[in-house]
């Protein structure tokens, strides 16, 4: 076997390797639709490059004219997996022309009816195109997702595939090899051509994976910290939110506050309308507690009919006020529910951390009593428990 022929085994042995790897993906249900694409992408091009090798042993039509149209087909294909993976309109007619063109005018050169060049300029213009918009949409979608560090990673190495495709299908201009010179002869161009294929396909294919992952560990990270209900945080979410907030505390004095909501009578609604009624009742309130805050202040469910908000650089003052707010909001909103709408109070329990010797824990107990204080009193109102203070005081009913 030549040097080429060696990188060329190789080329085909990495292709195969990633298609198993995202046909893997696809069946995980890793990205399924782009894994499939980027799948079929990798199977194309091994059948292509083995029709390429094969060429003289098969015959003009399908060792001249098979390898382009299969290689265009497969980039169209790994563009269009792009288009699902970044999440953009995906360009169908666009694809469809790139191949029927790409084929038209191979069959034509193939049959006699056009200058053999026709096939090659053709053949590697539609290569490039997929490659290069591809490469500019794999940016566009996801540069603000993973970053534009990691969005220009995978597709830099599909503009410099395309580049090396025009060189390799411009060469027969200096080469004086009318037809190119074929991939499996031993020149140093060749291999160097086909290490660079190599490197730059192991770049491609480990950045898309990257992202797949990526995507995913987010995605778990994200579940693990919101409640899947309502959308808003979970405790675990507002636990850690809570202890930035009271390192800000430690650190610099900032004060914040956190109001623990409590939906009252909830068991009756379950009781009257249904368990379906009682989350629509959930789902609801979650979005009045987030309509009715700040950007920076995190509303979270901690239990069942249970919320908190979490109130940044939030004084007494502050804290007060978005009680009021609170409870005058919920009072004025109607919840849809199947049998028509229901409306609901909530009882407060409001606690401003001010104290950097204060651990969470003693704030949690704290901001508990001041809603326990809230039922006690008759629910719908709003009760702070202030540090030091023997027992909570009204804020506001
Ligand atoms: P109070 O005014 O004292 O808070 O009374 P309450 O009825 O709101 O409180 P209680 O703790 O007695 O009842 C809470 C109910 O919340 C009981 C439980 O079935 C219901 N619940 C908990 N989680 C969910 C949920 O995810 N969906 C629905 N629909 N109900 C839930
Ligand atoms: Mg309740
Ligand atoms: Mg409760």
């Amino acid at each position: 076997m030549t040097n080429v022929q060696v990188l060329i085994a190789i080329v085909l042995l990495q292709q195969g390797f990633f298609g198993l790897v995202w046909l893997g993906a696809a069946w995980l249900r890793l990205a399924r639709r782009p894994a499939l694409h980027w799948g079929a992408t990798t199977l194309l091009l091994a059948a292509g490059m083995a029709l390429l090798i094969e060429r003289d042993a098969i015959g003009p039509w399908a060792g001249r004219a098979l390898p382009y149209v299969v290689n265009v087909l497969a980039f169209a294909v790994a563009r269009r997996g792009i288009q699902r993976f970044a999440r953009l309109r995906v360009t169908d007619a666009e694809h469809a022309g790139v191949v029927a063109l790409t084929a038209a005018a191979v069959v034509a050169s193939v049959a006699g009816v056009v200058d053999p060049a026709v096939a090659r300029v053709a053949g590697t213009a539609g290569m490039a195109w997929s490659l290069l918009r591809g490469g500019a949409e794999l940016v566009r979608g996801l540069r603000r997702e993973f970053g534009a560090l990691a969005a220009w990673a995978c597709s830099v190495p599909l503009w410099l595939i395309a580049a090396l495709l025009a060189l390799r299908g411009a060469s027969p201009l200096w080469s004086g090899h009318r037809a190119g010179l074929p991939l499996t002869v031993d020149t140093g161009v060749n291999v160097a051509l086909m290490f660079a294929f190599i490197a730059l396909g192991m770049m491609l294919n480990a950045g898309l994976c990257a992202m797949v992952v990526l995507r995913l560990v987010r995605r778990l990270q994200h579940l693990s910290r919101h409640d899947a209900l309502t959308g808003v945080l979970n405790r675990r979410g507002l636990e850690l939110a809570l202890q930035v907030e009271h390192e800000r505390l430690r650190r610099y004095g900032r004060p914040y506050a956190l109001v623990a909501v409590d939906i009252d009578s909830f068991k009756r609604i379950n009781d009257t309308h249904g368990h379906a009624a009682g989350d629509a009742v959930l789902a609801g309130l979650a979005d009045t507690l987030r309509g009715s805050c700040r950007e920076l202040d995190r509303v979270a469910r901690t239990g069942g009919e249970e919320f908190c908000v979490l109130l940044p650089e939030a004084d007494l003052g502050a804290a007060e006020r978005a009680a009021r707010r609170l409870l005058g909001e919920v009072r004025a909103r109607r919840f849809d529910v199947a049998d028509g709408s229901l409306r609901v109070t909530v009882s407060l329990g409001v606690v401003v951390a001010d104290d950097r010797d204060e651990s969470p824990d003693a704030l949690w107990r704290r901001v508990d009593r001041a809603l326990y204080a809230a039922k006690d009193g008759g629910r719908d109102r709003a009760v702070l428990a202030a540090a030091g203070a023997s027992a909570p005081q009204p804020l506001a009913a």
